[in-house]
């Protein structure tokens, strides 16, 4: 017999009563909710991202999906990936740039971005603001792809991306 999703949702918060709400604080240091881990900026040795911090709001057991929120410091980027997983994403705070597929789309707070599946990707802190969103996602998702020097020179064909790339 299947649980019903009361008794799945009660198992899963068995001594996290405080759970149920978590509080928002705006730090001088980015957006932070009580008892979610901070995922600090951590430079990646090839250069694939840069001052972003991770926090996942929402990851239950009794839910498909995911909840995170990106900040992505000023000047700095998301990973350049594609895979078979969609994002649907909520700019929380701030501005900046994001490559979908073959365009460029400048982004404001509120704005809302889908990404389909199998297209490249990247969101960029670019107009001198952090870039804060809330990513949703599949919990069970596909591994990212990164482009090859291939993929790289075919985005680069249009000058646009590669300005965009290059910054
Ligand atoms: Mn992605």
């Amino acid at each position: 017999m299947i649980p019903s999703r009361q008794s799945q949702y009660q198992q899963t918060m068995t001594d996290q009563s405080d759970q149920h709400h978590r509080t928002f604080k705006d730090t001088p240091t980015g957006y932070r909710w009580g008892g979610v881990e901070h995922k600090p900026y951590k430079e990646d040795d090839r250069a694939l991202f840069n001052a972003v911090s991770r926090q996942t709001l929402f990851s239950r057991p009794d839910m498909s999906g995911e909840l995170r929120y990106f900040e992505v410091d000023a000047g700095g980027h998301s990973t350049l990936e594609r895979h078979e997983h969609v994002h649907a994403v909520l700019i929380l705070r701030g501005g900046g740039q994001a490559l979908i597929g073959d365009r460029i789309a400048t982004l404001s707070t509120n704005d809302l971005v889908t990404i389909p599946p199998m297209t490249w990707h990247q969101f960029r802190a670019n107009t001198g603001d952090a870039l804060g969103f809330l990513c949703m996602v599949d919990a069970i998702r596909d591994k990212p792809q990164l482009p090859t020097p291939a993929d790289l020179d075919a985005l680069a064909s249009d000058p646009a991306i590669a300005k965009f790339l290059a910054q």
